[in-house]
């Protein structure tokens, strides 16, 4: 399984993502996932840009705590972002970006939800090798179960909002849950939300509620 570690040590889990799809290395749900998010956040290119730009220096001629070479590395990709960035195309106007409805392969009106709870709706998409990659369709205010990850879990906020311990996501916006997080994202009141998660592991629903469920949830 592709780790999210593989590359670049900037400390950031974000960073390490974005490096990892600069260099290639991240498995397809994750490579939609990030694509997603760089068509819903196109400031963000230019980053991805110059970690690409860098390549081989950044990635492998760099050691790791080598702060000196970061700032500097850091400095290089501040003034890359500058410049005008190759191929950037509008803003995707759709709730689903096109690299991800690619890898869905349909659009969301005709994917075919699964009630799992009162007001949650998921759909696990094939294909995603030894990730687990789910749609989530979360109504306003709903709380997802309580739950921690036997690996990270990585969301991608495709329409209005969620809330957990680590902070405020809203569309565009990337979430990372790594295996110490036991966290109950819960829904903006005043819409749906939609997400795109992939893990590493499936789920481990933690309260009492959770445990109750957890049937419901396993596959
Ligand atoms: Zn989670």
């Amino acid at each position: 399984m592709t780790s999210l570690t593989t590359t670049a040590a900037t400390g950031r889990p974000i960073d390490d993502l974005l490096a990892g799809y600069a260099a290639g290395t991240l498995a397809p749900p994750l490579r939609s996932l990030v694509a997603a998010h760089l068509a819903l956040k196109p400031e963000n290119r230019a980053y991805v840009a110059a970690l690409e730009g860098l390549g081989g220096i950044a990635i492998e001629d760099t050691p790791p705590c080598a702060i000196a070479n970061r700032d500097a590395k850091l400095a290089a990709i501040f003034a890359a972002a500058e410049q005008p960035v190759r191929s950037v195309k509008p803003p995707e106007c759709a709730i689903v970006p096109a690299p991800l409805a690619q890898f869905l392969g349909r659009p969301l009106a005709d994917v075919p939800w699964r009630r799992r709870l009162p007001g949650i709706r998921e759909f696990h998409v094939k294909g995603a090798g030894e990730a687990e990659a789910v749609l989530y369709w979360i109504n306003p205010g709903r709380v997802m179960p309580s739950h921690t990850h036997d690996g990270s879990e990585v969301t991608l906020v495709l329409r209005g909002g969620f809330s957990d311990v680590t902070g405020h996501f809203r569309r565009g916006d990337i979430a990372i849950a790594d295996a110490e997080l036991d966290h109950r994202p819960r829904a903006d009141e005043d819409e749906d939300c939609i997400c795109f998660a992939v893990t590493d592991a499936p789920l481990r629903l933690t309260g009492t509620v959770g445990r109750i469920v957890q049937r419901f949830f396993g596959h």
